[in-house]
């Protein structure tokens, strides 16, 4: 990792935020304390804090942070967006890793705009029992559901299909026959979507396990 990005980008954290405090540990760094921040959600003056931690892994931005709520304040349950290892579910991976790519700050934005989005979210949610935006699909549900648009097909299945050649880096040629089944030649169908998002260092894998899971326990 390139200390010097990172030294960089908390400098910004910490003028925002200043009682976060950042540690390198091996290769990745950790920031981690008290966030406090001022949000309107929803009309509503949404004024809190939260103790956190972020790990941030060495080879951020290709791969994205974690985050943890370490006051059990927020329970470790799917209807309150944590994920069953402790960590937040601060939104569809793939959709929060395309956005960060486009950042200058991508660290400084991933905090101010996720973390303290989640947070003033769940705040509200705390008070009124009811998430401000709706809720989105939580785990590999939502996921799911994302590729299903993302790559514009009607079943689990073929999102299963085409995660895995992103998972597994296959190539096609053009020229061959899409491997959705559709029986036209890849270069017309699936290739430009697989093609801009194969470019990406986004690891699939993760999102193909998850998808798999669901699959598995809610086909049979
Ligand atoms: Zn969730
Ligand atoms: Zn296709």
């Amino acid at each position: 990792m390139d200390r010097d990005f990172i030294l960089k980008e908390f400098e910004l954290i910490q003028k925002k935020f200043r009682h976060l405090k950042l540690k390198f540990n091996g290769d990745n760094a950790v920031i981690s304390g008290v966030i406090s921040f001022t949000c309107n959600v929803k009309n509503a003056i949404i004024r809190d804090w939260f103790l956190i931690k972020i790990n941030v892994p060495n080879t951020f931005p290709d791969a994205l942070p974690c985050v943890e709520e370490i006051d059990n304040r927020i329970p470790r349950i799917s209807s309150c967006h944590v994920n069953p290892d402790g960590t937040l579910c601060l939104g569809i991976p793939l959709e929060i890793y395309n956005e960060i790519q486009k950042n200058n700050n991508p660290l400084f934005f991933y905090v101010d705009t996720y973390i303290v989005d989640f947070l003033a979210q769940y705040s509200f949610y705390e008070k009124k029992h009811f998430w401000p935006y709706g809720e989105y699909e939580h785990g590999g549900f939502g996921i799911l559901n994302y590729y299903l648009q993302e790559f514009k097909v009607q079943s689990w299945e073929l999102v299963y299909i085409l995660l895995k050649i992103l998972a597994l880096n296959i190539d096609f040629k053009g020229n061959e026959k899409c491997p959705c089944g559709s029986n036209k030649l890849y270069k017309n169908c699936h290739k430009t979507i697989l093609g801009k998002l194969g470019k990406t260092k986004y690891n699939f894998t993760e999102d193909l396990i998850l998808v798999n899971e669901y699959i598995k326990e809610n086909l049979l």
